[in-house]
């Protein structure tokens, strides 16, 4: 088979119930737009019977191309598989969930098709999602603006697309922490947007918690920034500067008889302060030693158990 215009990356974890719906419109869209695609299902350690219906699509329909893992490695390693195996002349990432509409994918082609490398969606309006979700999102990208040099344009998802030229960058930036958004930004090329609304879940509940959204902002940070690090530095600074501001005003005290500073409280609040201060800086440390670590060990960054070869003999 001849390499296909548009590949479609979606990453699939338990995501049984929007399969067949994902399948069906990707399959609705990409017709009306009258180019060849391919679609790489990327299994991410689904439980659900998400894998055996991944299966099905592709005996179904040859287009459809499983790659699924060994277990669970979770989303942005899921993206950054569909990358290494899809072979399209540009590439869309998407959910499976049907929150990002295959329904952009047209405008998307006609921004790229005008010379555009990189086109990123840009959420206009985010329905059925928890006010939580929506407040931790938006200081999110405004953080990250403010503290990494990438300018990752606000609201924007892992739902882009992507020609083959960055594609290829993409593939040989193996690092293991990844955060797609600011990679893609990163590598520079021709970029732009265009705006969307953020549908609802289609079926199913999110399969980021609290932890994995944690985890990855503190990928995101630590992947594009030093500030954390320097914190530690800034403080020393103000802590030093702060007691060599105290010695001479408390030997002043002492000199004109004055009591205050005096006894245990004040000895044991300061030393608890710098205590802390230093082991919120070693724990900080800690971040980047560990993925430091994980990139020293060079572990594939992800396994996979069956590729889509495996079904094309079949
Ligand atoms: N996903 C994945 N591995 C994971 C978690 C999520 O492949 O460990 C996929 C999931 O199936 C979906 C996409 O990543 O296609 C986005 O996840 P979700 O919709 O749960 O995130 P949210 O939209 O709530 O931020
Ligand atoms: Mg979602």
């Amino acid at each position: 088979m001849p390499s296909p215009t548009l590949s479609i990356i979606a990453p699939i974890y338990n995501e049984y119930e929007n399969l067949p719906e994902l399948y069906r419109r990707v399959k609705e869209v990409m017709e009306n737009a009258g180019e060849t695609w391919e679609l790489v299902l990327v299994d991410d350690g689904s439980t659900d019977g998400s894998t055996e219906r991944i299966r099905e699509l592709a005996r179904q329909d040859k287009r459809v191309r499983p790659v699924i893992f060994a277990r669970n490695f979770g989303h942005q390693l899921a993206v950054t598989a569909g990358l290494d195996y899809s072979r399209g002349d540009a590439v869309v990432i998407i959910d499976a969930d049907l929150q990002d509409p295959p329904e952009l994918i047209p405008e998307m082609l006609a921004k790229w098709r005008e010379g555009y490398e990189v086109v990123y969606a840009v959420r206009e309006a985010r329905e059925g999602e928890t006010w939580f979700k929506k407040v931790t999102a938006a200081a999110f990208y405004r953080l990250i603006n403010r503290i990494t040099s990438v300018n990752i344009p606000v609201d924007t998802g892992d739902f882009r697309l992507l020609d083959r030229k960055v594609v290829n960058v993409l593939n040989r930036m193996r690092e293991r922490h990844r955060f797609l958004r600011g990679m893609s930004v990163w590598v520079g090329f021709r970029q732009t947007g265009v705006t969307y609304k953020r549908a609802p879940r289609f079926a199913g509940e999110t399969k980021y918690p609290l932890r994995k959204m944690l985890k990855f902002a503190s990928d995101a940070i630590t992947g594009f920034s030093y500030l954390p690090l320097q914190l530690a530095t800034y403080l020393g600074f103000v802590s030093a500067g702060l007691s060599i501001i105290a010695i001479p005003i408390v030997v002043a005290l002492r000199m004109t008889g004055s009591q205050a500073f005096h006894g245990q409280a004040t000895t044991l609040i300061a030393v608890l302060f710098l205590g802390g201060v230093q082991l919120i800086s070693l724990g900080i440390l800690g971040e980047y030693v560990g993925r430091l670590y994980d990139e020293a060990k060079g572990r594939p960054l992800y396994i996979v158990r069956e590729t889509p070869d495996d079904f094309d003999e079949a």
